[in-house]
């Protein structure tokens, strides 16, 4: 990329880093001081910005106070398992369906909208705080409002406690919603009450928080409880700037054989068009399309809209970021940006001792050893015969591999040993380590790598195994 950057060829830069006495290949990572060396030797002027400074302006972009205006309030709904939340979430939307369009189909795309008395509410589509809260992780807030849905006739379960601590961890407001309400055995008091006890106190209670009997299954109350979330909304006094290019957050993505990579978004502030050049996690595109969540291709999409963005180049992950940039090339750059930060992480995740193949091929060529010994797990015996087969290939009259073990499945305690033993680091082909052979091999120092594609696995080694070449070679 180096290289691209400044008209040179990505061998003239390897044969420079040669001279310097660094083995690399193209798409090895290099730090800045060797990046600003390398420029300088090629004749460039080198000016440092903060790496961060890439997404200077496209992210977070504040808004004007007066440039406001209120938008829908978006809405999670969360509770224990089988008190409703699903049912819920259908009979919402199939009441407003049929009072809209005659007929109309509904499309599932991750959040949907309906409308009470002329206003908009926001629902996110996948009920749970752990979709919730896997999005938070990605640092996106894309929820407003929680729902707690807690069945009449089961009261407070554990899911119940789980929901409301993520949704105050989350200092996101919650409304209550007593569910089942038909059922002869359904107390919707009781709930009231046992709620009391993980400080959630409605209004009958002396508390703020609104609480609405229900029933999805006879779709007693609905407009109730939609009402109840406008009410919250207005207290919550939610604004967004719709005259601006757009940011927002992806709720779920998928590859879809026709469309290619489909992404629903909300936006959250600013408006959405086709055309636009967006950055959605470590991936871009040009929208090619919005549709919304009755099937139509859309013009635009505004705050609190959920759309499907079709034209990014691959799936980001729900709870990404996205946001309009003003071309291809600063969107490339952000998304390289991003995926190199996410590479970086997954390494540093797989490998919890960075380096240490380097360090191990030191200590071989300090001993005078000629052999590289290897132990190799895999999912299956076809892979493993390939993967030994490629790296045996690999040999040289110096330097060679050497298989010290192998065979199919999860690398356990006695494969650490083995490896401590004869010296060997342990390779996992689409299999991981258990626990007690993780924190093992992490007493012993022992390296552990992991791979899914075997080009990158004879890739790593023969680049180790340079290391294990005479110098006067
Ligand atoms: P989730 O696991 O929270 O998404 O719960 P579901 O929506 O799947 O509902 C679990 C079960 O409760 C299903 O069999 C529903 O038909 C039933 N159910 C949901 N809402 C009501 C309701 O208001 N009244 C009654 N009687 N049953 C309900």
């Amino acid at each position: 990329e180096l290289s691209q950057r400044m008209s040179e060829r990505a061998v003239d830069v390897i044969k420079f880093l040669m001279k310097e006495g660094q083995m690399m290949k193209p798409g090895d990572l290099i730090d800045a001081d060797l990046a600003e060396l390398i420029a300088g030797e090629f004749g460039h002027t080198v000016k440092r910005v903060s790496e961060s400074d890439v997404e200077e302006g496209i992210f977070n972009v504040a808004d004007e106070e007066g440039d406001l205006e209120s938008r829908p309030p978006i809405v999670t709904i969360m509770g224990h398992v089988d008190h409703g939340k699903t049912s819920l979430l259908d009979a919402i939307r199939h009441a407003n369906v049929v009072a809209g369009e005659a007929g109309g189909i509904t499309q599932h795309i991750g959040a949907y909208q309906v409308e009470q008395n002329g206003n908009k509410i926001t629902f996110i589509d996948t009920p749970g705080h752990a979709a919730f809260t896997a999005m938070r992780a990605r640092g996106a807030q894309a929820t407003d409002i929680a729902i707690l849905v807690v069945a009449a006739d089961d009261s407070v379960m554990p899911q119940t406690i789980e929901s409301i601590n993520h949704a105050k961890a989350a200092g996101v407001p919650i409304i209550v919603a007593i569910n089942k309400i038909d059922k002869p055995a359904a107390n919707a008091q009781k709930v009231r009450t046992e709620l009391l006890q993980h400080e959630v106190f409605v209004e009958s209670m002396g508390g703020e928080t609104l609480d609405v009997e229900v029933s999805a299954k006879n779709g007693t109350n609905l407009d109730k409880l939609l009402e109840a979330i406008l009410l919250q909304a207005e207290i919550l006094d939610l604004k967004a700037n719709p005259n601006r290019t757009a940011e927002g957050v992806v709720v779920e993505a998928q590859l879809d054989r026709g469309r290619g990579a489909v992404a629903t978004v909300l936006v959250q502030t600013g408006t959405l068009k086709p055309g636009q050049i967006i950055v959605a996690g470590d991936q871009w595109g040009r929208v090619r399309a919005l549709v919304n969540d009755k099937g139509d291709h859309v013009k635009e999409a505004g705050p609190s809209m959920p759309v499907e963005v079709l034209g990014l180049s691959g799936t980001p992950a729900a709870g990404d970021k996205f946001a309009v940039v003003e071309n291809e090339s600063r969107a490339r750059e952000i998304s390289e940006y991003r995926q190199r930060l996410a590479r970086e992480k997954q390494v540093a995740r797989q490998s919890g001792s960075r380096g240490s193949l380097e360090q191990m091929m030191n200590q071989l060529q300090n001993s005078g050893l000629k052999e590289f010994p290897l132990l190799i797990k895999g999912d299956v015996q076809g892979s493993i015969e390939a993967i030994a087969g490629a790296l045996e290939k690999l040999g040289t009259d110096e330097v060679r591999v050497r298989i010290v073990h192998s065979g199919a499945g999860a690398i356990t305690e006695s494969d650490i040993s083995l490896a401590e033993a004869s010296n060997a680091a342990i390779i996992g082909f689409n299999v991981r380590a258990n626990a007690q052979a993780r924190s093992l091999a992490e007493r012993q120092g022992i390296e552990i790598r992991y791979y899914n594609i075997i080009y990158d696995l004879v890739d790593d080694v023969k680049a180790a195994m340079s290391g294990l070449l005479s110098p006067e070679r």
